[in-house]
């Protein structure tokens, strides 16, 4: 899995016991968190990570020590902060941050105690999504074990900082990936996304400020600290630094996690994953996830860092690279896709809850021989509808890929309705659900 390029993230995934925490401590573990916390002021750990530019690895991109710094210096009485752990991996690709928890969990938590520790947060929650039951209970493990040696709990390293681990299972929605409906979901009501302005950082869980990072943005952070924000920048490209986990999925021989640096190309990811399988063609692929669209194969050069993939009209997403090959149907991939998505609507916004369902009804005539003229005019126009025009950017996950298809893939739309249907085999995106 860890390849022979410079690896820090999965540096430990393949060792014997690489969950447990005598072979954490072993490998130095849990010493950056300690010289962190009894040693450093949380305002320069947050300069730290500022000077990294790290950028949040769950999507959005956005820079992690800009985000803590807009929580307030010091908990106001009465008033706690927190840290809310996105491990809801949802996304249809995406399965990196599994690898961390599974078998690096300690690296998770050591993350969490410098992470927490910055903010000032008291207690940080893991919000798993609901299906990862073995990561759970190896993440339910690792925390006792930890809470043993004195390393979370009360009185961390016997300082006055305390910190409370726990964690929160979900209950399968993807919609509670996104950080608002995360919230609701762990203060126990339904997965529902809130409108923003009040930003988490002022009115988070309970309406206190709170933190949401990423899995894999946080398991950064100690070596970060470690090493410093020289090195980190010393990976990556300039404004996308460090290595990131890209999940690798669909019509590649062999299908895995990744670790590279931010800026590495797909044709690259793609030849280390066996090339594309089969010894088929290239056909399109999906940058950064299912919501990140379809690309044509003649872009398989694009350099996968935040900058790079935005100049190709899309975005990194999560860094979970799906292939499609010359037998793929983009009128099936995309209708599958629609489909994940109308489930997964909350149904609060009605542009999105009705949306994302007439565009299903639609991609579906046209992939079974039904399609009419203008039905392509219609598609473009519910998704435009809805982009940007909801309480979440929810239709712009469902928007995207097909927004994406019919700009890059049109013939294919328009040969589907004058000739009676998709006519390709429906292998490749039933396979990355
Ligand atoms: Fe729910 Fe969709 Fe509205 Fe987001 S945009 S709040 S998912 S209905």
């Amino acid at each position: 899995m860890s390849g022979k390029r410079p690896i820090y993230l999965l540096s430990r995934v393949d060792k014997p016991d690489s969950n447990k925490i005598e072979t954490y401590l072993a490998d130095g573990g849990y010493e950056r968190a300690r010289k962190v916390i009894t040693s450093m002021e949380p305002a320069a750990v947050i300069e730290e990570v500022k000077a990294s530019g790290l950028r949040g690895r769950g999507g959005a991109g956005f820079p992690t020590g800009l985000k803590w710094s807009f929580m307030p210096k010091e908990p106001a009485p009465g008033k706690p902060h927190f840290l809310a752990v996105n491990a809801d991996e949802s996304e249809p690709g995406t399965c990196k941050d599994r690898v961390l928890m599974e078998r690096d969990p300690h690296l998770l938590l050591e993350g969490i105690l410098i992470s927490s520790f910055a903010i000032r947060a008291s207690r940080a929650f893991i919000f798993i999504r609901g299906e990862y039951t073995f990561a759970a209970r190896v993440l339910e493990e690792a925390i006792a074990e930890a809470e043993k040696k004195g390393f979370l709990g009360r009185k961390v390293f016997g300082t006055d900082y305390s910190l409370e681990v726990m964690v929160h299972r979900g209950a399968g929605a993807y919609i509670c990936g996104e950080e608002t409906g995360l919230m609701e979901s762990l203060e126990g009501k339904r997965g529902h996304p809130r409108p923003k302005p009040p930003f988490p950082a002022g009115y988070g869980l309970w309406g206190y400020p709170t933190t949401v990072n990423n899995v894999e943005t946080i398991c950064n952070v100690p070596f970060i600290m470690e090493k410093g924000s020289d090195w980190f920048r010393s990976m990556g490209t300039e404004k996308s630094p460090g290595n990131v986990l890209f999940s690798v999925s669909g019509c590649v021989e062999r299908p895995r996690v990744l670790e590279r640096p931010l800026g590495t190309r797909v044709s690259e990811l793609i030849e280390d994953c066996g090339g594309v399988w089969k010894g088929r063609k290239l056909k399109a692929f999906v940058p950064g996830g299912s919501s990140t669209g379809f690309l044509p194969a003649g872009m398989a050069d694009l350099a996968l860092d935040h900058d790079s993939v935005q100049k190709a009209g899309t975005m990194l997403g999560c860094g979970s690279l799906i292939v499609l090959d010359d037998h793929s149907s983009i009128v099936t991939a995309a209708r599958i896709l629609a489909e994940f998505y109308e489930d997964e609507s909350c149904g609060q916004c009605s542009q999105c809850r009705e949306g994302s369902g007439w565009v299903v009804k639609i991609l579906r005539r046209i992939e079974e021989g039904r399609g009419r003229t203008g039905d392509l005019e219609l598609l473009e126009s519910l998704c435009e509808g809805a982009m940007g025009k909801t309480i979440c950017p929810f239709p712009i996950a469902w928007g995207t890929p097909v927004l994406t298809a019919l700009k890059n893939f049109r013939d294919e739309f328009e040969e589907a309705i004058r000739s009676g249907g998709a006519a390709a085999e429906r292998e490749t995106l039933e396979g990355a659900r």
